[in-house]
């Protein structure tokens, strides 16, 4: 096979038992890879109803087509399972080098089902797969396991669980060497409840490019569109934290859990701060951007601690949502919850909740344990860190999710619970900016989330139309339009008044299905590939790279089939129409502060739109359900399950 190295490997843990399998070629066209082929395999091999945490669920990692290859930022990897937090389609995607290292080892797609009897890790020794105990790395941290696997193995690459994991936290990450994770839905609960420590994996294979020559030319077109990209350099120098500014000079920062959308000393959060702690730039596997930055704290109660940090999810969830303006005490909550292998916007926003709720009287120190809980406080946070990783005292119940987390508690402590679908949402004010982005939030299939729906055209400075849901201020030039890669049909839609306003049900479909492609390629999202690479530039490095010959329109069908189905999926784990609103809050509290001060939401326009995207995808315009003759154009077989 070109592109593909051709093989599934399943290891049925509860039978101590590894099986491998010709990667069919159908599968390839149909899924691409990544997303795509885990998602076939959960349609074809996960009941819906089961226990996330119990043996019935499977975990499966894919990296993406373009993974092995020198195809720009084409290093991303996917993991999906059913999700212990939200108990619905669960998915998460991770860069580095893990995701290349299981493809050199001659795999396409790992699937990891059963439970092991005693605490194991798997070795993918150039193809040779193994389960062997591990033991002796019980209750180590991610970076312990890391250091100890590669002790014994030398340059592995090491997914790992951490106490949190073991513990079976429901937002337990699953750690990618020491910097980076597959960080939502709770997959390193999913690995613990199985008893896998890490997975570690080195090899050799190469990869066979169909026509050397078309992709040379395909991979020259990608790298120059990227590098061209206006704020290609911007974003090599400062990263995402290019967002901090900008978040801070609109008000929308999800200060003390959406209390206030902004926070006295933020500046010293600033990008312009970076340079005090910056080192160098650090890059994925293939990736000209190098959007990620080694740090290190010059001075104060944290010097000397290194790490790859100052991305600003990092910096907004343990900063602004709890308070804290320093970049050194988020430093040290990012290095403690990566040991621990939490996830970083749900640990977030569960301590935010838990703090409000101290704050409110709702919580007391009889429930915590006689700890203050009080913004910017970052012991408290480290603290609580520890006890959700250990399942100790409130840590317990915080170890739920904000979700669950409120209903244990109660006593109203459900209104300060900021999660969709059972999901911990993200840092941004969705009544300060409103937009593709925190539409998105509801349309996700993984829950409230900001990964998997963005507008490649966002420019968020710009203030959006009064009184206006249905439109966001697009702001970029025509020029920049007319030369998107985007399907024409598709363009007519999603741009209004000339490219005045994005329309943001059109435009989320769009995106979803966009992103859902680089999740399948194995592309990143950062804004230099999503404003410049569609799918004519993919289906050109797809067809050099495979010999498979796709057409871009046959591109985004696949997006369209992936999230179909997954759809499907979760309307059979239980989901409802009624998962498709965001906390009471954003509707019924103003913003109190900043540029934006006075917005909120409207539940009814917002619910009208959500039946509209449901209708634009093809779906049942009130449940959602995806429509059978939609099925039948997406050529979606039905499984025994779906
Ligand atoms: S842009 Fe950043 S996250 Fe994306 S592949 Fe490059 S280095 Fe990795």
């Amino acid at each position: 096979m070109y592109g593909y190295v051709g093989g599934i490997v399943k290891i049925d843990l509860s039978r101590n038992e590894v099986r491998s399998y010709d990667l069919p070629l159908e599968w390839c066209r149909s899924y691409i890879g990544g997303l795509g082929f885990n998602t076939k395999i959960l349609w074809d091999q996960l009941p819906p109803n089961i226990d996330p945490l119990s043996p019935e669920n499977i975990v499966v990692f894919s990296p993406g087509a373009f993974v092995g290859t020198s195809i720009p930022t084409a290093s991303r990897c996917e993991a999906s399972a059913k999700s212990p937090i939200t108990g619905r389609f669960g998915t998460s995607n991770s860069g580095l080098f893990w995701g290349f290292m299981l493809k050199a080892s001659g795999i396409d797609i790992l699937i990891i089902s059963g439970k092991a009897e005693k605490l194991s890790y798997i070795s993918i020794i150039n193809g040779e797969v193994n389960i062997r105990s591990a033991e002796h790395l019980k209750g180590f941290d991610c970076w312990s396991t890391a250091d100890s696997l590669r002790r014994d193995y030398g340059d592995v690459e090491v997914a790992s669980i951490g106490p949190a994991g073991e513990n079976m936290v429901r937002y337990a990450s699953i750690e990618n060497n020491y910097y980076d994770a597959w960080g939502r839905c709770g997959l390193g609960a999913v690995l613990g409840s199985k008893n896998v420590k890490a997975i570690a994996v080195v090899g050799d294979k190469p990869i066979s490019i169909a026509n050397v020559r078309e992709y040379e030319e395909a991979c020259s077109e990608a790298y120059s569109r990227i590098t061209s990209y206006p704020l290609f350099n911007l974003w090599r120098t400062y990263g995402t934290l290019v967002a901090s500014d900008a978040y801070s000079s609109q008000g929308i920062l999800p200060a003390k859990n959406f209390q206030y959308g902004t926070i006295d000393g933020w500046e010293r959060c600033l990008r312009e701060n970076l340079h005090k702690y910056k080192k160098k730039g650090i890059s994925c596997i293939s990736c000209p951007i190098a959007c990620a930055h080694w740090v290190e704290v010059p001075e104060g109660g944290y010097k000397g601690l290194k790490l790859k940090d100052l991305e600003v999810t990092w910096v907004l969830e343990f900063g602004a949502k709890l308070g804290l303006t320093d970049f050194d005490k988020i430093m040290k909550c990012t290095e403690v919850a990566s040991k621990l292998g939490l996830d970083c916007c749900s640990s977030a926003s569960v301590i935010a909740w838990a703090f409000e709720c101290f704050e409110r009287g709702i919580l007391s120190m009889d429930d915590t344990g006689g700890l203050r809980l009080k913004w910017g406080d970052e012991e408290a946070v480290l603290k609580l860190l520890e006890d959700t990783a250990y399942r100790r005292g409130i840590g317990n119940i915080l170890a739920e999710g904000v979700k669950r987390a409120s209903q244990i508690v109660g006593r109203g402590s459900e209104k300060y619970a900021f999660h969709i679908k059972g999901l911990e949402i993200p840092f941004r004010d969705p009544r300060g900016r409103w937009g593709v982005w925190c539409f998105g939030y509801l349309t996700n299939i993984r829950g409230g989330d900001h990964l998997r729906v963005r507008a490649p055209v966002e420019l968020f400075k710009l203030p959006q139309p009064k009184d206006e849901y249905w439109l966001e201020a697009c702001g970029v030039r025509r020029e920049v339009i007319d030369q998107l890669d985007m399907i024409e049909e598709f363009k007519s839609r999603a741009f209004i008044n000339d490219g005045e306003y994005i329309n943001i049900p059109v435009m989320t479909v769009w995106s979803e299905n966009l992103i859902s492609i680089y999740n399948s390629a194995g592309i990143c999202i950062r804004p230099p590939v999503l404003g410049t690479m569609g799918p004519t530039i993919i289906s050109k490095l797809y067809k050099a790279t495979t010999g498979i010959n796709i057409s871009p329109e046959e591109v985004m069908k696949v997006a369209d089939r992936i999230i179909s189905m997954q759809k499907e999926m979760n309307i059979a784990m239980g989901e409802t129409r009624d998962e498709y609103r965001y906390p009471d809050r954003f509707y019924d509290e103003a913003l109190p502060d900043g540029p934006n001060k006075g917005k909120k939401l409207d539940r009814e326009v917002i619910d009208r739109m959500v039946s509209e995207y449901f209708k634009l995808r093809g779906w049942d315009p009130e449940t959602g359900k995806p429509r059978e003759e939609k099925l039948k154009e997406l050529k979606i077989e039905h499984s025994k399950f779906y």
